[in-house]
């Protein structure tokens, strides 16, 4: 989402006249954009300033200016504290305000730190697009009211907001007329996507099913995808689009956080193993071709050796396409960073080891089943070799082929004849 945010930044600046830089001694502005998720991400924003504020003074001693601005979730949870941890910061702006940053940057008044709660303003000011690539984000959703007892997002991206369809709408026509030929629906809690339209005179709710079902009629779209969704708020309707919607890509990241009932229950995830274990049989019932992604969290407070091996043999059950594995971090202001019973580092970076090295055997496994199989590439660009091109599999599987014509924005067969590491190289099937 932080990439989404960024990308419309742009485009806000671009349009009140300003041009992107990739030189720091000539740039009169620099962003950093955060993420508060876990402490590491969170952390980089102070060694960046340092390195940024030494920009700023050299600026400063040959007579020119440099604005220093802060965006994103670490801006929202920590407002006034980054201004005073480091005095070369110009303006804080939460992720819901930054598309004032043009108009304050103009009109500057006292005011430096920027972090209402309500989405509604920022996304009605958006610009449209004029990127020309074929796979474009587009935010549909934002904030959460789960409360899952370790995350941070409730509090940083605040309650539930979904975006209108007809907002969202006006966008994706924008990009495919643009290029894009697939969309990834992002939000912090996609399936709880709810909005009104009004048909026939009568109030009608959207949901994320219905979201993709309209946007699969845009004519030039090809691929749809969406990201990340509750296993708690997967409804039928979803699992009907999964069977009948040939846009809708059949992979799914479907985040557990932990094989453990004891667990998931201290982590407020409302759901238990066995509900998310009988979700995933019954999508692949539907679409045998789904393949499934996760995130796991490991060394949650109280976590046992007895509650870890739970968690791999989820893993074993379901063995996912990939997945996404970190070690626990407190966050400020979260239920769990209140407990005393917190896991020893050593234990916590053994268990992440030896799930990791499993999460990748497996990724290895489903890639390695794909070998002499022909499979559709959306190609999105070139890649880094002489006349050689990057596309995905519906699976998001990264494949290279080598062309003298170009394939950029081309759906075409790929016979996948080669893995490395956890990309294929193949040749178009004629
Ligand atoms: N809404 C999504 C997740 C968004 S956050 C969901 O419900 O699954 C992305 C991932 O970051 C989470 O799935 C979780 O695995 C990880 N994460 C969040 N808070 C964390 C924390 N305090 N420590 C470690 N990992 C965390
Ligand atoms: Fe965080 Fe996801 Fe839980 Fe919401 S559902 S609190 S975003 S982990």
């Amino acid at each position: 989402m932080n990439q989404y945010d960024s990308e419309k930044l742009n485009d806000l600046l671009e349009f009140n006249g300003y041009k992107q830089s990739n030189n720091f001694e000539e740039s009169d502005i620099a962003i950093l954009n955060t993420c508060h998720i876990r402490e590491k991400a969170s952390e980089k924003l102070y060694s960046d300033l340092g390195r940024l504020s030494k920009f700023k003074e050299n600026k400063k001693k040959i007579g020119k200016q440099m604005h220093i601005i802060v965006t994103g979730c670490v801006a929202q949870a920590e407002g006034d504290e980054i201004l005073k941890r480091n005095k070369s910061v110009d303006f804080v702006f939460g992720p819901q305000s930054f598309h004032k940053l043009p108009m304050i940057l103009k009109n500057s008044n006292n005011d430096k730190v920027y972090n209402d709660f309500l989405c509604e303003n920022k996304f009605s000011s958006l610009i449209p697009s004029k990127s020309k690539e074929v796979s474009k984000l587009v935010t549909i959703q934002e904030g959460c009211d789960k409360f899952c007892s370790f995350c941070v997002v409730p509090y940083t991206r605040g309650a539930e907001f979904s975006r209108s369809v007809e907002n969202i709408y006006a966008e994706a026509i924008t990009l495919v007329k643009n290029g894009a030929k697939e969309l990834t629906l992002l939000g912090q809690n996609v399936s709880s996507y709810e909005s009104d339209v009004i048909k026939d005179g009568k109030k009608k709710k959207i949901r994320l099913s219905d979201l993709c079902q309209i946007l699969s009629e845009i004519v030039g779209l090809e691929r749809i995808r969406y990201l990340t969704s509750h296993p708690i708020d997967i409804d039928d309707n979803l699992l009907n689009q999964h069977q009948k919607n040939s846009k809708l890509m059949p992979f799914l990241h479907l985040p557990i956080q932990s094989g453990s009932d004891r667990i998931l229950k201290k982590m407020n995830r409302k759901h238990n193993k066995s509900f998310y274990l009988s979700l995933i049989k019954k999508i692949k019932k539907i679409n045998k071709n789904m393949a499934f992604s996760s995130d796991f969290i490991v060394g949650y407070p109280g976590e046992t050796d007895k509650d870890f091996q739970e968690s791999l043999e989820v893993i074993e059950k379901v063995r996912f396409a990939s997945s996404y594995s970190f070690k626990y971090s407190p966050r400020p202001g979260t239920p769990s960073s209140l407990k005393d019973n917190f896991i020893d580092e050593d234990v916590s970076d053994m268990r992440l080891k030896e799930m990791q090295s499993i999460l990748n055997k497996h990724q290895t496994e489903f890639n390695l089943s794909f070998i002499d199989k022909t499979v559709e590439v959306l190609f999105s660009g070139k890649g880094k070799k002489h006349n050689q091109y990057v596309g995905r599999t519906p699976h998001l599987q990264p494949v290279h082929v080598v062309s003298s014509k170009s394939l950029e924005g081309k759906l075409l067969n790929v016979k996948l004849e080669d893995l490395t590491s956890y990309s294929f190289h193949g040749k178009l099937s004629t």
